[in-house]
């Protein structure tokens, strides 16, 4: 599996929300030893979930218990507790390599490059709480619409809207982190269509061609990252009863 098939961003999830600054931000900077133990995580997270299973390995097994988690919208407790269910049925003794909290799997995801920043937001999307200004405002400076669900619980209050950031640079020197994946970075370059007139990939596309043409320093470098946007399915007129299919 590959690995950006969990880059995705887990829903709300009200019940367990991480507050800001519990997920730690991914650094620019690409030592050695976080390549090291990339690789080493890389390895470990791809072995079978025990000996013989075929269906899963160990980071599917981590991407799905966490899809779970957040679509059924688990406490951290219940979760752990699960787990800790499931490693006195499946033990380790028997050869089953279930990683052992949820704390683990986001650590595991957090290395890999998938960790996330989340920051609250005005429900009515004015401000984000953040920066030294409006971190612990309890109420929009704007719309004045409280911060929270329910101002008044005592205990950790929970945010109308969160905002999930992430720096894009880190997620794409992940990518150059394992052979694997960089093989399939720089494929546009190995794996070119030779029928004339088809299109296998955008760089068989007059797009790419355009900016290889504009930018012949930047084009001669297939490391290079070249940033693509594409959208289905949304409306850009607001008729609601035609759903519209918009690319690039
Ligand atoms: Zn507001």
């Amino acid at each position: 599996m590959l690995l950006n098939d969990l880059s995705y961003i887990p829903p709300n999830n009200e019940h367990d929300e991480p507050t800001q600054g519990d997920i730690s931000k991914t650094s620019n900077e690409l030592t050695q030893a976080t390549c090291n133990e990339f690789e080493e995580l890389y390895a470990s997270a791809n072995e079978k979930l025990y000996p013989g299973c075929d269906y899963v390995t160990r980071l599917d097994f981590m991407a799905k218990f966490t899809y779970f988690k957040v679509k059924g919208k688990l406490t951290d407790s219940i979760f752990n507790e699960m787990f800790e269910f499931f490693q006195n049925v499946f033990s380790i003794s028997k050869g089953y390599k279930l990683p052992p909290s949820y704390y683990t799997i986001n650590k595991t995801f957090k290395t890999i490059g998938l960790g996330y920043e989340s920051i609250h937001a005005c429900e009515h999307d004015y401000c984000l709480f953040r920066g030294d200004d409006n971190k612990y405002l309890d109420f929009c400076p704007v719309c004045n619409t409280s911060r929270w669900k329910d101002s008044n619980t005592p205990w950790k209050k929970v945010p109308k809207k969160v905002l999930r950031y992430f720096s894009i640079i880190p997620r794409l020197q992940r990518l150059y982190k394992s052979s694997h994946t960089t093989k399939e970075m720089i494929w546009h370059a190995t794996g070119k269509c030779m029928e004339p007139g088809k299109m296998q990939h955008p760089v068989d596309g007059r797009a790419w061609k355009n900016i290889d043409t504009k930018y012949p320093d930047f084009a001669k470098e297939p490391r290079n990252v070249r940033l693509g946007l594409a959208a289905d399915g949304f409306n850009p007129f607001g008729n609601l009863s035609q759903a519209s299919a918009c690319g690039r």
